[in-house]
């Protein structure tokens, strides 16, 4: 196994357990090693201190393992995935027949970085974000048919989108076991189609789970705006918490298209919902005033930091819109899933554009992502969905 030696003093993020190894931080590597393989780091007296999937980038090393003596190997698979069910278990996601939609794998959050599972009815999804991840891919196959033996009975590999493109990898999609096209899962007791094949990440935004059982709390009796509604996981909430009519916008056809089957899927021939195909900036500069319940669930306007002054223009923008048109008595869900806008970043730029309408605005609930996305605490930047439910006088 190829030996990668840091600089001296850069050891203290990995005593302190952070999985990432920067580019900066290593003097030498002994050998020719190959992206994706697994490495040994030292420090710069030469002492084991991790072991790792090595790649080119600002991260060189992601940390799999602070062990010497732990190989990398099946059972090393299958020991992580039980881990990570088990935690899934204890709190109760894999054993509610109303819920089969969860996330089994979180990255960082799980220890396993680079590596994304999510469980939808009997398939599971498997996305690699690491050169290393791709290159295991059937090894942790394997493993995960082990452990869920007799719960899921496909695994799909979706990582064309997620692998950096010059490793040379050239990852297909498909399935590395099963292959059914029965693509409904439940969410809580609701129906939705999830586009594996060809919808955004995994074909499902698994972590607005809870906020979505939140916002049907406040539906009852409300006119219901859902912006950024991709497949409608807000509003078919908002419909079976008696909304009086629901509107769902986003710039995608196709993503409208998903709104309308899921709409269908559990309330067919139901008037109160119609969906509409336009931009978010247009749409909430024609609409009226009326809608007393509005959701903002924009895309990462933030991918990375250099984007970060435009990211939040766009969010106090996008945030001023809805406060000027709000119903007195109004409720406004408004979330930011970029992991570069930080909490009080985001907070900042919502109270900015909440002064700039005059409104009175208090806070409700400040949300996150749920407990199957967990952040690790030697990992915080792992913490990546914000939202605020603010009540508008
Ligand atoms: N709220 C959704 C997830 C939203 S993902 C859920 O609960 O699952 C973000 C969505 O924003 C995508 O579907 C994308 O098509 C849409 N989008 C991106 N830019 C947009 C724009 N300018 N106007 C409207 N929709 C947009």
């Amino acid at each position: 196994m190829h030996k990668v030696y840091l600089k001296s003093g850069k050891e203290e993020s990995l005593k302190r357990f952070h999985p990432w190894v920067f580019s900066g931080a290593i003097a030498s590597i002994e050998g020719k090693v190959q992206e994706g393989e697994v490495v040994e780091v030292y420090t710069s007296k030469k002492e084991f201190i991790a072991k790792g999937h090595y790649q080119i980038g600002s991260i060189a090393v992601r940390v799999l393992s602070f062990l010497q003596d732990e190989t990398i190997d099946l059972d090393f698979w299958k020991r992580k995935l039980h881990i990570a069910y088990d935690m899934r278990r204890s709190i109760g996601l894999t054993t509610n027949p109303a819920n089969n939609t969860y996330r089994l794998v979180h990255g960082e959050g799980d220890n396993l970085p680079g590596l994304v599972i999510d469980v939808y009815a009997k398939t599971a999804v498997m996305q690699a974000h690491s050169a290393g991840m791709h290159l295991e891919r059937m090894t942790i196959a394997e493993a995960l048919s082990e452990i869920m033996e007799g719960k899921i009975e496909n695994i799909y590999y979706k990582s064309e989108t997620t692998l950096p493109y010059k490793a040379d990898l050239y990852p297909e999609n498909g399935f590395l076991k099963g292959g059914s096209t029965d693509n409904i899962a439940q969410e809580y007791g609701l129906k939705f189609h999830i586009d594996w094949l060809k919808g955004q990440k995994t074909g499902f935004f698994v972590d607005q789970r809870e906020n979505r059982a939140l916002l049907e709390r406040y539906a009852p009796g409300r006119s219901v705006l859902n912006m950024f509604c991709y497949t409608g996981g807000f509003s078919v909430y908002a419909m079976r918490g008696n909304a009086k009519l629901v509107h769902s916008v986003d710039s995608s056809a196709k993503a409208i298209a998903l709104t309308n089957n899921n709409i269908e899927l559990n309330f067919p021939d139901d008037t109160r919902h119609t969906a509409f195909a336009e931009d978010a900036f247009k749409y909430l500069d024609q609409m009226g005033d009326q809608y007393d319940l509005i959701v903002l669930d924009p895309p990462a306007f933030a991918k990375h930091r250099d984007a970060l002054r435009n990211a939040l223009q766009g969010y106090r923008k996008l945030n001023l819109k809805a406060f000027e048109k709000i119903k007195p008595g109004g409720i406004l869900f408004t979330f930011s899933c970029s992991q570069a806008v930080s909490k009080e970043n985001f907070r900042t730029t919502v109270f900015t554009a909440a002064a700039m309408s005059g409104r009175s605005v208090r806070i409700l609930h400040q949300l996150t992502q749920p407990a199957d996305h967990p952040v690790n605490i030697y990992h915080p930047e792992g913490e990546y969905l914000k939202g605020l439910v603010l009540y508008v006088e």
